[in-house]
C-alpha cells in the first residue's frame, strides 16, 4: 500500500497538507528532519502515517504528560497500535510495555524525556525494533526557546545512543537562532529542513479598541454559543473577573492561572478539553497543554506582549482547519501597563528586545493594515495578495477621513481642562457624559462640553488614540497619564495644518464565517459525539473534528460508503464510530423533509465519481431551467423534491449561469428576504423561512441565497470552506 492510500484509510483525508508529503517521503527514506510547522499545520500525521507503515516503532518524545494520554487515544482511535510510558504508570505496567516494545508490537510508543535519562534505558531500546524517533515540541530543548525544558538536553544523547536511527524534530517555534540551536544539539545528519508557511488561512484577525472588556467578551461568546473558546487575560485578577462575569450571565466558563492549585487547574483544563464547559478565561500559563482542535475563538482582552505571543496563542484557535476568530482587544494604556514588566528584566539588551516587541505590538494593533500581512511579515513572510479576506481590515475596508475640526474639539478640551486629564476624562467632555467628576470640576459648564454628543463615545476614544499615534497629543504622567498638546498638535488646533486619521469601516459583526451547514443537525451530531467519547473517556474531538461534523451536517451522507468520503473518516473511525452517526443523520432527514443535502462538490470533492454525478444533476436542472419551467415542473419531471430544485437553482444563479432571480421569486418577497439574510447571515435557511412567518418557504430561500451569492462580496465569505484545502 502506498502512503497516498494510507493517507486515505486512516487517517481519511484524500490531500496532504503543505510540506506533509516531503516529510513523510524523506522519514520512509529514513532522514533525519528537522520541520517548523505552524500550530494546526499537521505535524502529528507527518510522523504518525510513516510509524504505521514502517517496520518497527516510533518512539514520541513529547513533552507534557497530561496530552499523552489524549494523543494515544487519538492514535488509537485511527486504528494505529499505540501506547505510553511514563510516570503515571505502574511498574507492572512499565513492564508489561517494555514487553510489548521488544516485540515490535507498536506503531507509536510515546514518552517522556526524562525517562531517556533512567540508567540502562537507552540499552533496553537498542535492543528493541524502532523505526524512527520523532522529537515533538523540538524547541523545549534550546535555552533561547520560550519553553526550554532541562529534561530535553536528555535527548542530546540520542544519536549516539541508538545509532542509526533516524531522527525527526517537529517545532511550531521558528525563530533562526532556536532553529539551530535544535538541529546542533539534536546532532540531525544532514536533515531535511522544511519550513510551512505560517500563515493560518481560516483564522480571522481581528483588533478592536476595548471600552467595556467584559460585555465586549460576551458579546462574542454568546455569537458563538455552543462553540469552545479561550479568553486570555494580562492578570490573574482580570481573569478571575472577566470569568466571574461570565459566570454570572449562565456562560459556562472557567479560569486558569499559576496562581490556582495544580489540582484545579487540571481539572478546568480537562473540562475544557471534554467540552463540558464553553470557555476557559486564562493567563498565558494556559499553553502548551491544548491539543483541542475545535476552539472556534480566542480572544486576548489585553494587548499581548509580543508578536510571538499574539500568534502563539491565536494559534490555538481553529487547529482543525474550520473557520475560527483570533479577536484582540486593546487599549493604549496597555501600553502602560506592559512597560514595567520590560523595565524590570536585569539585562539592557533584554530591556531593548522587550520594548522593540512591545512597540510592534502597538503598531499591529494601531495601523490599518492587514492583520495577516503584519504578522507573517513579523515571521519574515511575505503575504503577496492585496486582500486576505480573513482579517478585519482587508474585510471592511479602512477610509482616510480629513478630522482636523474634530480633533480641534478633543483639543479644545484639553486645554480648557488645563491639560491635566487622561483620555476617558477628556472624551466624558467632548462627549457630554454626565458623571460624578464632571459635574464636580464644573466641567459641565466648558465650552466644548457635549460638542460632539452626536458620535459615540468610541469615535472620541479611536480619535484621541489616532492622535496620540500621530503626535499631536502626549500622554504622560504616573500613575495617570496626562494628555497634554503638542507643537504638532498646534499646528492643528490653529489650522495651520490637517489631521487625517484612518478609520475602519462599519464593522459587520464578530461571529467568524462559517460554512452552509445545517446548524440543527450539527448540534444533534455533536451532542452524540460528546456522549460517545464521554463512554470512552477521551476528549470528543478525538472521534470526529468538528470539520467532520461540519461537512456530515452539509452533506448528510447516508451510507456507509458516503461517509468515508467525508474529511477526517477514514476505515477505522467508519466502523468504530460510524453507525450511531448515520442514524442521526437518516432520522435527522425523514424527520425534516426541509432538510436539504448540499452538493458535494461544494463542501469538498470526496471522489470524483461524486462529483460528476452532483455536476450533471445541475447540468440536468439548468437545461430545463432553460426551457421556462417552473420549479414544481421540473421537480415533476425530474422527480425530485422541489426544495432539491430550488437548491439546483439557487446554485446555478450563484455560479452566474444566466438564469433570472424574478423568474422564481418575486421582488418584494426576494428584498424581504435579503434584509432577513442580512440580519441572520447567509448561512441558515431557517431563521430566515422564520421570519417569513408563512409568506415564503425553503424553496425561495434557497433561491434569493443563490441570488445574494452571486451579487459578489459575500460570496467569499460563505464558499470559502469550499476551496481552503
Ligand atoms: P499540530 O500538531 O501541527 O498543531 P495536528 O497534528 O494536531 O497539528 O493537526 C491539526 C489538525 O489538522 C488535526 O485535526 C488533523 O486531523 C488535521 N489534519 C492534519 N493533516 C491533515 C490533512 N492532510 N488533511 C486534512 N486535515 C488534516
Ligand atoms: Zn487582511
Amino acid at each position: 500500500m502506498n502512503y497516498t492510500e494510507q493517507l486515505q484509510r486512516i487517517f481519511g483525508f484524500s490531500t496532504f497538507r503543505a510540506n506533509q508529503e516531503e516529510i513523510v517521503q524523506a522519514i520512509l527514506a529514513r532522514r533525519d528532519i528537522f520541520a517548523v510547522m505552524p500550530t494546526g499545520g499537521g505535524k502529528s500525521l507527518c510522523y504518525q502515517l510513516p510509524a504505521s507503515m514502517m517496520k518497527g516503532t516510533c518512539l514520541v518524545v513529547s513533552p507534557l504528560i497530561s496530552l499523552m494520554k489524549d494523543q494515544v487515544d487519538a492514535a488509537n482511535a485511527f486504528g494505529m497500535k499505540a501506547g505510553l510510558l511514563n510516570s503515571t504508570l505502574s511498574t507492572a505496567q512499565q513492564h508489561e510495555v517494555m514487553a510489548r516494545l521488544q516485540e515490535g508490537d507498536y506503531d507509536l510508543l510515546y514518552l517522556s524525556p526524562e525517562r531517556l535519562a533512567l540508567p540502562g534505558f537507552f540499552e533496553r531500546l537498542r535492543r528493541a525494533p524502532l523505526s524512527f524517533v520523532a522529537v515533538d515540541e523540538a524547541h523545549c530543548i534550546s535555552e533561547w526557546g520560550h519553553d526550554f525544558r532541562p529534561d530535553y538536553l536528555a535527548l542530546s544523547s540520542l544519536k549516539q545512543e541508538l545509532p542509526g536511527v533516524p531522527i525527526t524534530a517537529f517545532t511550531a517555534t521558528a525563530t533562526q537562532r532556536v532553529q539551530e540551536d535544535i538541529v546542533r544539539r539534536l546532532a540531525l545528519n544532514q536533515p531535511l529542513m522544511t519550513r510551512a508557511s505560517f500563515d493560518r488561512p481560516n483564522l480571522f484577525y481581528q483588533i478592536q479598541l476595548r471600552d467595556q472588556v467584559n460585555s465586549q467578551i460576551e458579546a462574542v461568546v454568546r455569537a458563538h454559543a455552543d462553540e469552545a473558546g479561550i479568553i486570555y487575560r494580562l492578570s490573574r485578577a482580570d481573569v478571575e473577573k472577566t470569568a466571574a462575569w461570565l459566570q454570572k450571565r449562565g456562560v459556562k466558563a472557567l479560569p486558569y492561572h499559576a496562581g490556582l492549585d495544580k489540582q484545579t487547574r487540571g481539572h478546568n483544563q480537562e473540562a475544557f478539553n471534554r467540552d463540558e464547559v464553553q470557555v476557559v478565561v486564562a493567563t498565558v500559563a494556559f499553553g502548551m497543554g491544548i491539543d483541542k482542535s475545535n476552539v472556534r475563538f480566542v480572544i486576548h482582552g489585553d494587548l499581548p506582549k509580543s508578536m510571538e505571543g499574539y500568534y502563539q496563542e491565536t494559534g490555538r484557535a481553529g487547529r482543525d482547519g474550520e473557520p475560527a476568530l483570533c479577536l484582540l482587544l486593546y487599549s493604549r494604556g496597555d501600553y502602560f501597563r506592559l512597560r514595567p514588566f520590560i523595565d524590570q528584566l536585569p539585562d539592557e539588551r533584554e530591556r531593548q528586545a522587550g520594548l522593540a516587541q512591545l512597540n510592534r505590538m502597538m503598531a499591529l494593533a494601531e495601523q490599518p493594515v492587514c492583520r495577516r500581512r503584519a504578522v507573517l511579515h513579523y515571521f519574515d513572510e511575505e503575504y503577496d495578495r492585496d486582500n486576505c479576506g480573513a482579517c478585519d481590515v482587508c474585510v471592511h475596508g479602512v477610509q482616510s477621513v480629513v478630522a482636523s475640526t474634530e480633533a480641534q474639539m478633543v483639543m479644545s478640551a484639553i486645554y480648557r481642562s488645563g491639560q491635566r486629564f487622561g483620555a476617558g476624562h477628556i472624551v466624558d467632555i467632548v462627549y457630554g457624559a454626565k458623571t460624578g467628576r464632571i459635574s464636580a470640576l464644573g466641567h459641565d459648564q466648558l465650552k466644548t462640553y457635549g460638542v460632539g454628543r452626536d458620535r459615540g463615545k468610541r469615535f472620541w476614544r479611536q480619535l484621541i488614540d489616532g492622535m496620540l499615534s500621530q503626535g499631536l497629543l502626549k500622554s504622560e504622567g504616573e500613575p495617570y497619564p496626562m494628555l497634554h498638546i503638542t507643537a504638532a498638535g498646534d499646528e492643528v488646533l490653529f489650522g495651520r495644518a490637517e489631521f487625517v486619521t484612518h478609520q475602519m469601516l462599519e464593522d459587520r459583526g464578530t461571529k467568524s464565517e462559517e460554512s452552509l451547514y445545517d446548524e440543527q443537525l450539527f448540534t444533534l451530531l455533536k451532542k452524540l459525539r460528546r456522549d460517545m467519547a464521554e463512554k470512552e473517556g477521551v476528549p470528543p474531538y478525538i472521534l470526529f473534528s468538528d470539520k467532520s461534523l461540519h461537512q456530515m451536517s452539509s452533506l448528510m451522507p447516508q451510507t456507509p460508503d458516503a461517509l468515508l468520503g467525508i474529511n477526517g473518516v477514514g476505515q477505522m473511525k467508519l466502523e468504530r464510530y460510524g453507525k450511531p452517526f448515520l442514524e442521526i443523520i437518516g432520522n435527522y432527514l425523514t424527520d425534516n423533509p426541509e432538510a436539504c443535502p448540499q452538493q458535494a462538490t461544494k463542501v469538498t470533492a470526496p471522489s470524483a465519481a461524486r462529483k460528476q454525478t452532483s455536476g450533471q444533476t445541475l447540468g440536468e436542472t439548468l437545461r430545463l431551467a432553460e426551457t421556462g419551467m417552473s420549479v414544481e415542473e421540473m421537480a415533476a419531471e425530474r422527480e425530485l423534491k422541489p426544495s432539491t430544485i430550488a437548491s439546483h437553482i439557487g446554485e446555478l444563479l450563484q455560479q452566474g449561469k444566466g438564469l433570472d432571480v424574478g423568474d422564481y421569486v418575486d421582488l418584494a418577497v426576494r428584498s424581504e428576504m435579503a434584509e432577513l439574510f442580512r440580519v441572520h447571515g447567509l448561512q441558515r435557511l431557517k431563521p430566515i423561512v422564520d421570519g417569513m412567518e408563512g409568506r415564503a418557504g425553503y424553496e425561495q430561500a434557497h433561491i434569493v441565497r443563490g441570488f445574494l451569492l452571486s451579487q459578489g462580496g459575500k460570496m467569499e465569505e460563505v464558499n470559502d470552506d469550499a476551496d481552503s484545502d
